[in-house]
């Protein structure tokens, strides 16, 4: 997420460095690489076979202006367009299994399924039980106590959790595989903080710019990208709901809205309230912006030319989508899966204290009643 305002005036070419001029990702010349815009870009602009196309800032390519792409993402986003080597068969959004975690999805009054979303297609393999994570060494003290009170209020109001795992081993001790986690870094005075999709695998970092300090909701954006979820300007279904000022939009701002077309799970109707969600206007250094040709002209609009604010929390359509995919656990050194006191449902609802224990006993085998013992510390 690119920071909002204009009056942060470093340039990024210093600390990023010059862009690599290397071709192809894969050494076939895979990828035809657009010459950056301008003297203020810090993008290189690279078209994939698929037609896709990225950013690249020094050694990371980015889809979208702030999902990192790991290695294998960008491999299969160059041959087959999607993020995905092992792409499930998508067949539409299924409402009535939960597809993470093979249980009927039912919630509300009239007892239908009623998550929105626009995300990963999410699976056991890309979203996380717990959300593993490490603040690393070089975190301010001041950006390290912002991200334990946004994890704090992201538990309180939803049902994924986190578990602070700084300085314990990356490494199962005993079968020797790398635990997948967040590693939270700060990149200092950057104008755009990033995160990859979904669980990775072993480390992944959230990167954080200093203009979080007075634009927090970026870290939510962030975290959410993490869990899985997408922009909503890259739905493929988001022209019915905005139109994109494509006379202001220089390529860069154009790649921005790169349509999400496949490996996706999108319920419900755009949500121009969502975290995921850009404002209509795009920041600029001293006025001059790589995404738009004129920074006081939107990006895009609603379809009556009104315009759209930036999300600054979780609303109440991105806590539908996380209540669907995650469940509350208590951190234990044990395999029973212990619920939190409060489960949300999807339609944002707490769970009776008998709904959450018949869940505990769906997730344990039919035990409803965790072992006295076993639950570890988890501070923020
Ligand atoms: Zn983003």
């Amino acid at each position: 997420m690119k920071k909002l305002s204009i009056y942060l005036s470093v340039i990024l070419l210093t600390a990023l460095g010059a862009c690599s001029k290397k071709n192809g990702i894969d050494g076939k010349n895979a990828i035809h690489p657009i010459d950056p815009i301008g003297p203020a870009s810090k993008d290189q602009l690279v078209t994939l076979k698929s037609g896709i196309v990225v950013e690249q800032k020094g050694n990371n390519y980015y889809w979208g202006g702030d999902i990192l792409l790991s290695s294998t993402q960008l491999k299969a986003l160059d041959e087959s367009g999607t993020l995905f080597t092992k792409r499930p068969d998508y067949i539409g959004p299924d409402t009535t299994i939960n597809p993470v975690f093979n249980i009927p999805m039912k919630s509300g009054s009239n007892n239908e399924a009623v998550p929105r979303a626009f995300s990963q297609y999410p699976t056991a393999y890309n979203m996380w039980a717990m959300v593993r994570f490490t603040y690393d060494a070089n975190l301010p003290a001041w950006l390290k106590n912002e991200i334990a009170g946004i994890l704090t209020q992201i538990q309180n109001e939803s049902n994924v959790r986190f578990y602070n795992a700084t300085g314990q081993p990356t490494v199962d001790p005993t079968y020797g595989f790398a635990y997948p986690y967040i590693d939270f870094y700060y990149v200092g005075n950057l104008d755009a903080s990033d995160s990859y999709v979904g669980r990775q695998g072993g480390m992944q970092k959230i990167n954080l710019a200093d203009f979080v300090q007075y634009q927090p909701g970026a870290i939510i954006h962030e975290i959410c990208h993490a869990i899985g979820m997408f922009h909503e300007a890259q739905r493929p279904d988001r022209d019915t709901y905005v139109n994109l000022n494509t006379s202001n939009l220089k390529p860069n701002g154009l790649a921005q809205f790169s349509k999400i077309t496949s490996n996706y799970y999108m319920l419900g109707t755009y949500d121009f309230n969502s975290i995921m969600g850009y404002s209509s206007f795009t920041s600029g250094i001293n006025g001059v912006s790589t995404f738009v040709n004129d920074v006081n002209q939107p990006m895009y609009t609603k379809k009556d030319g009104s315009y759209i604010n930036q999300g600054y929390d979780l609303s109440t359509l991105d806590k539908s989508w996380v209540n669907t995919f995650y469940i509350p656990y208590i951190a234990r050194s044990d395999v029973y899966a212990e619920l939190a006191n409060t489960v949300y449902k999807q339609d944002g609802t707490v769970m009776t204290a008998q709904e959450r224990l018949n869940l505990q006993a769906q997730l344990n085998n039919g035990n409803s009643t965790p072992p006295n013992c076993c639950r570890i510390p988890n501070n923020f």
